[in-house]
């Protein structure tokens, strides 16, 4: 090839970046039956090649920290990277996504459904034997056909980033490349277990008894699908006010839902469509798609909360800034817009006004709503454990699955199952990006409250500044920096107002 220039990198990066995430978009919302990844990287093989992968890591080596130049060369060589491994993995993942759209699970009683579905129709199952019936089948599927390819991607990717001697093992190259500390998190992580058993204890009999009527020892992950659907509470949050309500709330802070036609709500019933929701953004900031598939309840309002965040980053991303600040970047960054939205789920005022919740309901609704948000996060703490140790294992992942279901099931009591060690599993560390959005998140709520007052998701003057102050931004900044930017002179990111906020929560 001659001469990749920066400029060659960029805009042939966004050409490819663009293809994948469209390609991915029509497989996963079940518009196609197969993704076909192959082609694409075929295409684009310029940018994918060693003399792309060196032209970054000389950029990444050869800029000064704290200038421009070494953030976006930063991350370009990240993008690089997992774009690279999964050139070499496109096969396997076309693989993956072909099995998991046409898989069917089988009870031993003859009763069929779609793997996709599995995990919607184990939460809305109220008769227990069945769910635990429907789960035995959905693990067995899964040890069978999908933890295997689950286990050799893993493997692959690993043994790819270490191939390149960027430093010395896996887990050092992602703290090099993304300045995250895995070593940190996985200390604050071990301490907000420490800090919350107690409370946990406490709440979980409770729930567990009022919801379910079991105790701790017999719950397994499959009565905590159940418990965390809270079908009780239905009624409150009806499937046809659904779209409706968080439209009027962004219209309410002056935010235009569609953001002038650039995103695309796709809340179609299709076969093949993945039960967990997600935002496509095919290009930055101009199409945007959200993409969910119902369960029915609470959960599809805080998923399209939580979506709404996402896209509405996107769709309102600066067009003139280059690729890697529109489309790349530190994720706690639109993982933590996501969830200042998808919180409004524990905000008095906010289900008092936008659902049919009422007041005879929300004190038992937010109590539910703090044992949710403390058991994700202890679920979440538990998981960047177990990953550091899997990333970090020197071959023996035979050993993986046993650590995976102590981990897991002493941070959150559920019995969880050695099928899903592979597949319950955030590559590259997306599960980084959740932690430290979750605390970002406490701290740009803190700040829209000190601005904008209580009510701030229904303040004219709020939806302007998320958009100039945030949105706009794209992922030019870390969630450290947004952090420090927004709060001058606050703490660091850190788990204390999240635990703040679940013991308001908890008391009620
Ligand atoms: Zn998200």
């Amino acid at each position: 090839m001659i001469d990749l220039t920066l400029e060659r990198l960029r805009a042939d990066g966004q050409a490819f970046t663009e293809d994948i995430s469209r390609e991915s978009y029509l497989a996963h919302s079940g518009h196609k039956a197969a993704a076909e990844f192959t082609p694409i990287y075929d295409r684009y093989a310029d940018v994918l090649g060693e003399e792309a992968l060196d032209l970054t890591v000389e950029l990444f080596k050869g800029t000064a920290d704290g200038t421009e130049e070494h953030r976006s060369a930063g991350m370009l060589l990240e993008w690089q990277l997992e774009s690279q491994a999964s050139r070499s993995l496109a096969e396997l993942d076309e693989r993956e996504t072909e099995w998991e759209s046409s898989a069917i699970i089988t009870t031993t009683e003859g009763r069929q459904l779609q793997y996709q579905a599995a995990a919607i129709e184990i939460a809305n199952e109220k008769d227990r034997a069945q769910r635990l019936m429907l789960d035995d089948a959905r693990s067995e599927l899964v040890e069978r056909e999908h933890a295997p390819l689950r286990l050799e991607r893993l493997q692959r990717e690993k043994e790819y980033i270490e191939s390149l001697g960027l430093a010395t093992d896996y887990n050092a190259a992602f703290e090099e490349i993304t300045g995250v500390s895995l070593g940190k998190l996985a200390v604050d992580c071990a301490a907000f277990l420490r800090d919350t058993q107690a409370m946990w204890d406490e709440t979980l009999p409770r729930h567990l008894r009022k919801s379910l009527g079991i105790k701790p020892g017999e719950a397994t992950r499959a009565d905590a699908l159940a418990l965390l659907r809270a079908s009780e509470y239905d009624g409150g949050f009806p499937g046809g006010m659904l779209q409706g309500s968080v439209a009027r709330q962004l219209r309410e802070m002056n935010i235009d839902p569609s953001a002038g036609g650039r995103i695309i709500y796709d809340v179609a019933e299709r076969p093949g469509k993945r039960a967990r929701a997600f935002c496509a953004p095919t290009r930055v900031p101009e199409e945007v798609y959200l993409v969910l598939r119902r369960h029915g309840g609470q959960n599809d309002y805080a998923a399209l909360l939580h979506e709404s965040g996402h896209a509405l980053h996107f769709a309102n991303v600066r067009d003139d800034y280059p690729f890697e600040y529109r489309w790349l970047g530190d994720n706690s960054v639109t993982e933590s817009y996501a969830m200042l939205f998808d919180h409004r789920m524990q905000d008095r005022g906010w289900l008092l006004r936008y659902t049919e919740l009422g007041k005879g309901n929300i004190e038992d609704f937010l109590r539910l709503a703090g044992f949710e948000e403390i058991h994700y996060i202890r679920r979440y703490c538990a998981k960047l454990i177990y990953e550091v140790e899997a990333y970090g294992t020197r071959g023996d992942w035979n050993a993986l699955p046993d650590l995976y279901v102590d981990t897991l099931t002493n941070a959150t009591t559920f019995q969880y199952k050695r099928a899903d060690a592979f597949v319950d599993f955030d590559a590259r560390y997306y599960s980084t990006r959740y932690l430290r959005a979750w605390q970002l998140q406490a701290l740009l709520s803190e700040c829209l409250v000190e601005q904008f007052d209580q009510d701030w998701y229904r303040n004219p003057a709020a939806g302007p500044w998320m958009i100039g102050e945030l949105w706009s931004e794209g992922q030019r900044e870390t969630a450290e920096e947004i952090a420090a930017r927004i709060r001058v002179g606050s703490d660091p990111l850190s788990f204390a107002p999240l635990i703040r906020n679940i013991e308001k929560l908890l008391a009620g």
